[in-house]
């Protein structure tokens, strides 16, 4: 946050909010500074003022009208007046329900902040919080990324840096500082509908993405004008319901969720994220807004998580209608803010504000809760540099788009795009083709985008930009119109016109079938198999009695099964939901003007069930004939050949102070430049808990043109070998271990 915005403010103002403090511009960054002005300016609050900024409500609350395709929401100023200055809500969310201009953006952020700054007593400015889960999704004209598991499947930090760094920019250039992202959940459960909005199943693939993301997103100082406070969610336990619908039981034993789940929060808050989201659900019976040994011993306390926790949608209130564990909803809101819940996601009304102050007004929340929440609030904002600068920058518009973005977001979409099967080296194309293009993705931009995109559900193809190119469009582009003739055979659940494949496919002579889901967000995702579905399998059946070569494109937000057509296909690229620039990578990768070099971050399971993540336990494979999924963790192919060698490690033994140097050679074997992603895996050999078979350690993706051979370098260090033990401990043991790259191996032992 730099000084000159600083001065911006009103004088009366400051001296309500600094008391004291005259703050310097080295001083603005110091958290001691922003405690004591937290301090005083608490001292200055009514306990409406406080209990008010514990409340967030959705802006459809105070809207006339609701925002669709062809309708422009409408405010009502009275009612935002009265949000803010009778019951003084310290934030507001989201966008109702489709995404708009930047200059709207700065009408709704403008009006906002002008209430809460200027007719309000203390003149605390609003924190306005989205999901732009894959760029600034609730606005036009913004660079939408992969989803997040493309991002994991690239594995590249560097690119996740960098859509952190975009998103952020074009975010804070809406005026908005708050986003409700990255998903730090770990996606292990695959029926489950956000399995995409997470970074797949392995820790620390996710751990490291994460932290790249969160570095992107928040830089050095949340306060830079083009930079926000990010939101870690959803704390803890989420993504493994049971029964893989969304907001459902997980049951996970604390050991588990500590060795699983919550590394990943560990890292997001050292990476100084400021916020934390609790998950929807419930862990072990405890709803967790009801939490306090997760939300308040274990965040708060041992993690030393010092920003503010913020519920889910409702969940307060689901506490007592859903839940069913408080008996009316003002003893919800007892439960859930002495668990530590900082701020309600109410989001409708103001049952909260009015609950909680009666329960301190009754001596039922002590007023020492309410300070604690407030304090942590009130600090991110100042953290954000808000009390300086509630407003969306006017100029800083110009910087919302910039021609590299786009390059990068392409570059994104190539190297998330996994090549699964390419027999014979089919792909890529050459010669002259007349291709049939079918299938039900083939022609949709929402499909290749999925839920937070434009809309919550992301499945409003109208307002995509004509811009961009659906698969069909990209490879019309590549191949020649002429070339290319479109059949769709079937939607997401139904055969169209199958009697008419044969006519349709006449005069081609190979075939693209874009398979998979149509865009879906949380709950209206939920499945009750993962197969795909039959008439998408038919539709491949009755292609392949065609008998011309299939290439098979998966567009899914999650593996759904294809065993059963795998075989029909030479080609197989798994897309997931690579964006608003997928069409073109994929159509780039079928003609070979780009490389693959997406890994699988998950397993792609065979069966619908008996899931196996890669990490799996020695009795997992004990009895039943190992690992062997349709395609593993970490798998993927490239048009490229590489060849490892020269595995090599510093010690054979090594002491807990000590760490271990591991290289590895790498050559480009094949006749074009691409990118590989060096994947370190560790077995422990024995341990007081049963060890997984493999680990993954360590990971650089590095780029070779053809003949190159490069050096990489890993270094373990003996916390990387850790694991939970029995007392739920995190411990190091001394023992034998295995290293592997590609198909090398060193051991050694750690004394
Ligand atoms: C989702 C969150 C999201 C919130 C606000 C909830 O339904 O679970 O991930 O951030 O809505 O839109």
């Amino acid at each position: 946050m730099k000084l000159s915005r600083f001065l911006i403010l009103n004088t009366s103002l400051l001296l309500i909010i600094f008391g004291f403090v005259s703050p310097n511009e080295e001083s603005l960054n110091n958290s001691g500074v922003i405690e004591k002005r937290v301090e005083e300016l608490l001292k200055n609050m009514t306990l409406e003022e406080k209990v008010g900024q514990m409340t967030q409500i959705t802006i459809a609350t105070v809207s006339k009208t609701m925002g669709t395709v062809d309708q422009e929401n409408e405010i009502d100023y009275e009612k935002l007046e009265e949000a803010i200055t009778k019951y003084h809500v310290g934030s507001i969310l989201n966008v109702f329900d489709v995404a708009i201009t930047v200059d709207r953006w700065h009408e709704i952020i403008k009006s906002i902040q002008n209430i809460a700054v200027n007719k309000t007593r203390l003149g605390i400015p609003i924190i306005y919080g989205i999901d732009a889960v894959h760029g600034a999704t609730y606005t036009l004209g913004s660079t939408i990324f992969p989803q997040a598991i493309n991002m994991a499947a690239t594995w590249n930090r560097e690119l996740l840096e960098k859509e952190g760094e975009i998103t952020s920019k074009q975010v804070r250039a809406c005026g908005i500082s708050w986003n409700f992202y990255p998903v730090l959940d770990i996606g292990r459960q695959p029926l489950w509908p956000r399995l995409w909005e997470t970074y797949g199943e392995d820790v620390y693939l996710a751990t490291q993405l994460g932290k790249s993301y969160i570095y992107g997103a928040q830089g050095d100082d949340i306060g830079e004008h083009d930079k926000l406070a990010t939101c870690l969610k959803h704390w803890v336990g989420y993504s493994y319901p049971l029964n893989g619908r969304d907001r459902t039981p997980a049951w996970i034993s604390e050991n588990t969720l500590r060795e699983y789940f919550l590394p990943t929060f560990e890292a997001g808050i050292k990476s100084g994220s400021p916020t934390v989201m609790v998950n929807s659900s419930e862990l072990n019976g405890i709803p967790m807004h009801s939490n306090y040994h997760l939300l308040t011993e274990v965040l708060k306390n041992e993690l030393k998580f010092d920003g503010f926790v913020v519920s889910d949608w409702e969940d307060i209130k689901r506490l007592f209608y859903r839940d069913r564990i408080a008996t009316n909803p003002k003893e919800a809101v007892k439960i859930a803010v002495m668990a530590g819940v900082d701020m309600s996601m109410v989001p409708t009304d103001y049952s909260f504000y009015t609950y909680l102050l009666e329960l301190v007004n009754d001596g039922e929340v002590p007023v020492s809760r309410i300070d604690d929440a407030v304090s942590r609030i009130l600090s991110v904002k100042m953290k954000l540099g808000l009390f300086e600068e509630p407003m969306p920058i006017d100029n800083y518009t110009a910087e919302f788009n910039n021609d590299s973005y786009d390059s990068i977001n392409y570059e994104a979409a190539v190297e998330s795009i996994i090549l699964t099967k390419n027999e014979n080296n089919f792909l890529p194309l050459s010669g002259k083709n007349k291709i049939l293009v079918t299938g039900p993705t083939a022609n949709l931009l929402s499909s290749m985008n999925g839920g937070w995109t434009f809309t919550w559900q992301g499945n409003e193809e109208r307002i995509y930009p004509e811009s961009e190119n659906t698969v069909l469009e990209a490879i019309e582009k590549s191949a020649g119109k002429e070339n290319v003739k479109y059949f769709p055979g079937s939607t997401f659940n139904q055969l169209v016109d199958v009697d008419k494949l044969k006519d349709a496919a006449e005069g081609t002579n190979l075939i693209i079938a874009c398979l998979g889901e149509p865009a879906y967000c949380e709950g209206n995702g939920n499945i009750n198999d993962l197969t795909l579905d039959t008439a998408q399998l038919k539709l491949v059946d009755k292609l392949s009695q065609l008998g011309k070569p299939i290439i098979l494109i998966m567009l899914e937000g999650r593996p759904r099964l294809i065993n059963s057509i795998v075989d029909k296909a030479k080609s197989i690229l798994i897309g997931f939901l690579p964006g608003l620039k997928g069409g073109d990578a994929i159509a780039d990768i079928i003609f070979g003007k780009a490389n693959p070099s997406g890994k699988l971050p998950l397993t792609y399971p065979k069966f619908p069930s008996g899931f196996m993540c890669y990490d799996f336990k020695p009795l997992e494979a004990f009895d039943i004939g190992g690992y062997n999924p349709q395609w593993e963790f970490g798998y993927g192919l490239s048009y490229s050949a590489y060849e490892y060698s020269d595995l090599k490690i510093d010690k054979t033994e090594f002491n807990s102070n000590e760490n271990l140097v591991v290289t590895v050679n790498i050559k480009n074997t094949g006749n074009r430049k691409g990118k590989e992603s060096v994947q370190l895996y560790v077995h422990d050999l024995f341990g007081s808990v049963s060890r997984p078979m493999k680990q993954l350690k360590g990971f650089d993706k590095i780029e070779l043109i053809p003949g190159e051979t490069k050096k990489v370098t890993f270094t373990i260090e003996p916390e990387q070998l850790s694991f939970i033990g029995r007392d739920g401990k995190r411990i190091t043991e001394p023992g034998d271990f295995e290293i592997y790259i590609d198909s090398l191996k060193a051991s050694f032992k750690l004394l």
